[in-house]
């Protein structure tokens, strides 16, 4: 049987980017289906992972130069930038990578046609143009890699005024001097404390009983110390009643009630932020038709290697749900690839490291101190507060804590759990140093450039070793060893 070509892509974020690109460099002739007629690059670029991480960015530039050189009429940052500003400094970044990823394409020879893709066999993929005509393309094997939108609040809670998303915050005029986010999840906390960063006053309405509660405890302390620094207030355990305009007020209320008291409160405030978790792009692609189906919670099924029911197609990033990370779908948009084309791939380690882009940033991998008590394991932890890194004097940087995680008998690091400047770069030496079995003493036994961020491993190290010779191990005998 031929086919128009090897591989069809519906979807260009990461998945669907990694899984052209790896493809075209085993030889094979790839179209990409793109819905967005203006640009590729999904949700990864144009409204979530980029957009957000440049604005916070503008906002950790503006926060460090306004407390370092403050503001000679004594404004705050909000009444001295503008939104304007902060988009500006956003939109050539998208501009920039929008274009790297067309140009990517293009070098390597990638096809791409712009319209709505619809599986019409396990072979095809139908194509609907803007001004819907239609156009069918065939292939060996067939990528689905539709992402995902913002999920609405499930009830009707506003009447007569809008609630903002990921989406249509980045359409704001303003920095608002007021937001309430309602969410618990990391990009409540990383809008929160952009914002925050600005000088608006936040509040965080969770409705579960905690928040972020996979971090290591001790991050979690210097977490909430940070939010409140920086005046943002969390409440847990929220149920939100009703959103409403007050125009004799110019603002908007938020009526909730939190789960430990009956009592219903109000917030005014100038906008409101829902933070309700993805919704995957599965409607109307064929899914059902074709016999692959979707669980429970309207994801796409795959096996361990992103293949779907249907044997010539996969499906790879948000749409087959958990971690919906763009540094995951890039990496399984690759194996996809790797696996349809039969070229051997080893799947990464079991060890995923996570980044969350809050301000001061925080990162980890393996078990954390509590993880590794629960699992009856004898473990030390070393810290490096960033009070004792030269590097974060010179940034004019007093918070931020680096703890490491490690067998007390034989010093294998087993977990890192970072939150302060460069945490998410950081945590990739510790990874390194975790898929290779390594153990705490490659940070005292290695030379780390001075001065460095890096030099927190060192300082964190000593300190471990310092407790388990505390512990009765001879200190001659761990460094000999
Ligand atoms: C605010 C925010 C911040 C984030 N920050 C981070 C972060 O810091 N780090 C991180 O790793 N991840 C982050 N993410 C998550 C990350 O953006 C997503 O996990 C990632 O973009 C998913 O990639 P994807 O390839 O599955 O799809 P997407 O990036 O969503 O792209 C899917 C593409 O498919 C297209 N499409 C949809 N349906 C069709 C169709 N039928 N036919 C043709 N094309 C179609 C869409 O137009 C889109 O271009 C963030 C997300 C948000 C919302």
């Amino acid at each position: 049987m031929t086919f128009d070509y090897d591989l069809i892509v519906v979807g260009c974020g990461p998945a669907g980017f990694s899984c052209a690109m790896q493809s075209s460099k085993f030889d094979k002739k790839v179209l990409v289906v793109e819905a967005n007629s203006d640009h590729l690059g999904g949700t990864w670029i144009n409204t979530g992972t980029i957009p957000s991480k440049a604005i916070r960015e503008a906002a950790k530039t503006i926060h460090r130069f306004h407390s370092q050189f403050g503001d000679e009429k004594g404004r705050r940052p909000f009444e001295r930038f503008q939104m304007e500003d902060l988009l500006q400094y956003q939109q050539a970044i998208l501009e920039s990578k929008n274009r790297k990823v067309k140009e990517d394409l293009i070098k390597n020879e990638v096809d791409t046609v712009r319209g709505f893709g619809r599986l019409t066999d396990p072979h095809t993929v139908e194509v609907t143009d803007t001004d819907g005509s239609k156009k069918s393309y065939s292939a060996e094997k067939i990528l689905l890699s539709t992402g995902s939108k913002p999920r609405p609040p499930a009830n009707k809670i506003a009447s007569n005024t809008e609630i903002l998303d990921y989406e249509s915050i980045l359409d704001l005029t303003h920095i608002p001097r007021r937001l309430v986010i309602m969410g618990g999840g990391i990009n409540a906390f990383e809008y929160a404390t952009i914002f925050g960063s600005l000088g608006t006053r936040i509040t965080i309405l969770n409705d579960q009983q905690d928040y972020l509660t996979y971090l290591d405890h001790e991050i979690k302390e210097e977490l909430k110390k940070a939010i409140a620094k920086r005046q943002i207030t969390v409440w847990n355990g929220v149920t939100v009643n009703k959103i409403e305009k007050n125009d004799l007020r110019n603002c908007r209320e938020v009526w909730f009630k939190t789960n430990q008291e009956d009592r219903i409160q109000v917030i005014e405030t100038e906008h409101i932020l829902y933070f309700g978790g993805y919704e995957p792009n599965t409607k109307d692609i064929g899914l059902e038709e074709q016999g692959i189906g979707l669980t429970e919670e309207k994801f796409i099924p795959v096996s361990e290697h992103y293949q779907t029911r249907v044997e010539s197609v996969y499906a790879a990033g948000d749409v087959i749900g958990f971690p919906t990370l763009a540094s995951v779908s890039f990496v399984q948009g690759r194996l996809a690839s790797c696996h349809m084309f039969d070229i051997p791939s080893k799947n990464s380690s079991d060890n995923i490291p996570f980044g969350i882009y809050t301000i001061p940033e925080m990162a980890g991998i393996g078990l954390t101190e509590k993880d590794a008590e629960k699992l009856d394991l004898e473990v030390t932890v070393g810290r490096a507060s960033y009070e004792n890194v030269t590097q974060a004097d010179l940034n004019h940087i007093n918070e931020g804590l680096l703890k490491l995680v490690f067998s007390t008998k034989d010093l294998k690091l087993l977990g890192v759990h970072i939150i302060g400047e460069n945490a998410t770069d950081l945590i990739h030496i510790g990874q390194s140093v975790m898929t290779s079995n390594g153990d705490i003493r490659y940070f005292i036994q290695n030379v780390i450039n001075y001065p460095s961020f890096t030099e927190a491993y060192r300082i964190a190290a000593f300190n471990g070793v310092n407790r388990v010779y505390k512990a009765g191990v001879k200190y001659r005998n761990i460094l000999n060893s």
